[in-house]
C-alpha cells in the first residue's frame, strides 16, 4: 500500500532524458503497484491548450493513460505552468483533476494538497499576475488564439518568469510561514504536501500546539523526486535513470 506524489517535472523538449525518466517511472512497478499517483502541478514547462498537437503532450498522455488503464488512479492538480490544462486533455490522459487545496485522507491522515504558489505571498508581483491570468476571461481569450501565437506567448512568459526569478530575493520565492499555517488551519489538517519552490524537504513544526508536517516535493530538472506515503511511513527520494 502506497501513494506516490510528484510535481514540477517541467517536461520540455530541451530535456528529453527527463521525459524518458518520467515514462520509465510510470511504466515501472513502483507506480503500477501504487494505490494512486498524484501529480501536483507543473507537469510540463508550458501548457498552451489541450488542442496542442505537439509530440510531448501526446507522450505525456500516453504515459499517464497507461497507469490509469492499469487500475491506478492518476490525480492531477494544475501548477502555474499548466493551469490551462482542461477536461479534454484530462479525459485523454486518464487524469482526475483536483482543485488546488484539496484534502485527501491518506491512510488515516487528512492531508492538504497544493501546488504551492499561492503560499508564496511575499512575492506580491507574482500573486498579482496569478490573479490576472486565472480568470475565465483571460483563459478564454488565450485559448481562442491560434496555436502559433500561443506558442510565442508561452516562450515570452518563460523569459519573463526567468527574469523575475533571477531578480527576486531567495526568501521571497519561498512559502510564507503564516500563509502555510493559515491554509492548514482552514483545511483542518496537520499535514501539507506541495511543490513549486523546488526545495525538497520534510519540515516538522508546531501548529497550535501540535506537530505539523509540510512536505515539499522536488523538481525534475536534473533528476526525479518522489514522495511515497504508506501507512505509518513517508519517504522523499531522488530518482535517477
Ligand atoms: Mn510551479
Amino acid at each position: 500500500m502506497s501513494s506516490l506524489f510528484i510535481a514540477d517535472l517541467h517536461l520540455d523538449d530541451s530535456r528529453p532524458q527527463i521525459t524518458s525518466l518520467f515514462e520509465q517511472y510510470l511504466a515501472g512497478d513502483d507506480v503500477r503497484g501504487a494505490d494512486a499517483l498524484y501529480i501536483l502541478g507543473d507537469l510540463v514547462e508550458a501548457w498552451i491548450g489541450d488542442d496542442d498537437d505537439a509530440e510531448l503532450p501526446r507522450r505525456t498522455a500516453r504515459a499517464t493513460r497507461a497507469v490509469r488503464d492499469a487500475g491506478v488512479p492518476v490525480y492531477f492538480m494544475a501548477g502555474n505552468r499548466d493551469f490551462l490544462l482542461g477536461d479534454a486533455f484530462a479525459e485523454r490522459a486518464g487524469l482526475t483533476l483536483l482543485e488546488d487545496g484539496t484534502v485527501h485522507d491518506l491512510y488515516g491522515t487528512p492531508t492538504l494538497l497544493m501546488h504551492g504558489d499561492v503560499l508564496c505571498t511575499d512575492d506580491v508581483t507574482y500573486q498579482a499576475v496569478r490573479r490576472n491570468v486565472r480568470t475565465p476571461e483571460w483563459k478564454a481569450q488565450v485559448l481562442a488564439m491560434p496555436l502559433d501565437a500561443r506558442r510565442a506567448l508561452a516562450a515570452q512568459a518563460r523569459k519573463d518568469s526567468r527574469a523575475h526569478t533571477g531578480a527576486t530575493q531567495e526568501t521571497i520565492m519561498d512559502v510564507n510561514a503564516q500563509a502555510v499555517a493559515q491554509a492548514m488551519r482552514k483545511a483542518g489538517v496537520g499535514r501539507l504536501i506541495h511543490g513549486h519552490t523546488h526545495r525538497p524537504a520534510i519540515h516538522r513544526f508546531d501548529l497550535d500546539g501540535q506537530t505539523a508536517e509540510r512536505i515539499v516535493l522536488g523538481d525534475w530538472y536534473e533528476q526525479g523526486s518522489v514522495l511515497r506515503i504508506a501507512p505509518g511511513t513517508l519517504q522523499l527520494s531522488v530518482l535517477r535513470d
